[in-house]
């Protein structure tokens, strides 16, 4: 979910985050060859049409840095419901919705661009020294826990074999709309990440410092207990974060935090105010591939998948 009007004081945090961006020396090297996606869904073979390096890294092979200095510029996507908008009439939830149509075509794109999906922890672990990224790498997340992620997006996920992570609103599970636990675990056990959005969907930076971390843990502890496996990656709800919130998140054990912020420059030292792109009605798959770090397909394609699984939506925008 989200509000139409965000907080200004996020916005000067993301002003400021972006200055300690631009901050830190920022190297580049080009992927190593025969790198895969280490994690539970696997990649399917790379089809890439062109393929230019995008992963900038402030290391080497030979002069890892480890320290909170580290950035990477990869684009973190972020998705709400897979579903044609049921309402026209509603401009909001018009633009929190991309049609399984456009979502298939966006993934097929992804995949013949050489897009490579990974997770939040794939990426803090290559900017720690650990396995480096493959080529093109874009996390994919989807806030709220929405039904149609498990009945919509993760067919289509799991098709391309793509990873992605859905930071799920804890006290919602089973409401009318949302996963139930059964599809948050059915989600999980097929690789998806189960993120944590507080347990009633408030606004952080609104509500006192001690109700706000009860929201925190208890969605971390509530999600734990369902999963039987940590819960280690947050998305403030709208948003809306300050310095308390990101300090509260970061103190009840959560690695990193995302928020609503443009960008792509993502930090170490900067882990509790990640950047995400927003995904949404307005977007073809131009925009979607500009945003993704893609080559953009030719002018005029054609998804010959889109045209396999929805026959009747032959209109390519
Ligand atoms: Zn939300």
């Amino acid at each position: 979910m989200l509000r139409r009007v965000r907080s200004p004081f996020s916005k000067s945090l993301a002003v400021l985050t972006i200055v300690a961006g631009m901050c830190v020396a920022i190297a580049e090297t080009a992927p190593q060859a025969g790198q895969t996606v280490p994690s539970v869904v696997t990649s399917p073979p790379n089809q890439t049409l062109r393929v230019h390096p995008m992963v900038r890294r402030v290391r080497t092979a030979a002069t890892p840095v480890r320290t909170a200095a580290t950035c990477v510029s990869v684009p973190v996507l972020v998705y709400h419901y897979i579903r044609v908008n049921p309402d026209p009439l509603d401009r909001l939830g018009w633009g929190l919705s991309v049609t399984p149509a456009d979502f298939q075509q966006q993934m097929d794109w992804m995949r013949i661009a050489g897009g490579h999906p990974v997770t939040l922890a794939q990426l803090f672990a290559a900017m720690q020294g650990g396995p480096p990224l493959p080529p093109h790498p874009v996390v994919l997340t989807f806030d709220d826990g929405y039904a149609d992620f498990a009945t919509a997006a993760v067919p289509v996920l799991l098709r391309e074999g793509f990873v992605a992570t859905d930071f799920v609103v804890s006290g919602f599970i089973g409401r009318p709309g949302y996963m139930t636990a059964a599809q948050v675990l059915q989600v999980a056990s097929l690789g998806m990440v189960i993120g944590a959005h507080t347990v009633h969907h408030i606004d952080l930076d609104a509500v006192p410092p001690q109700l706000a971390a009860i929201e925190i843990d208890a969605s971390k502890a509530t999600l734990q207990q369902l999963l039987h496996r940590q819960v280690l990656d947050f998305a403030y709800p709208y948003g809306d974060v300050d310095a308390v919130v990101a300090d509260t998140v970061a103190a009840a054990g959560f690695r990193d935090a995302v928020t609503m912020n443009a960008g792509t420059l993502q930090c170490t030292a900067s882990r509790y105010l990640l950047y995400r792109i927003r995904v949404g009605g307005w977007d073809t798959v131009w925009s979607f591939s500009h945003n993704a770090g893609l080559a953009s397909p030719p002018a005029g394609w054609i998804d010959p998948s889109l045209l396999e699984a929805f026959p009747a939506a032959r209109r390519i925008r």
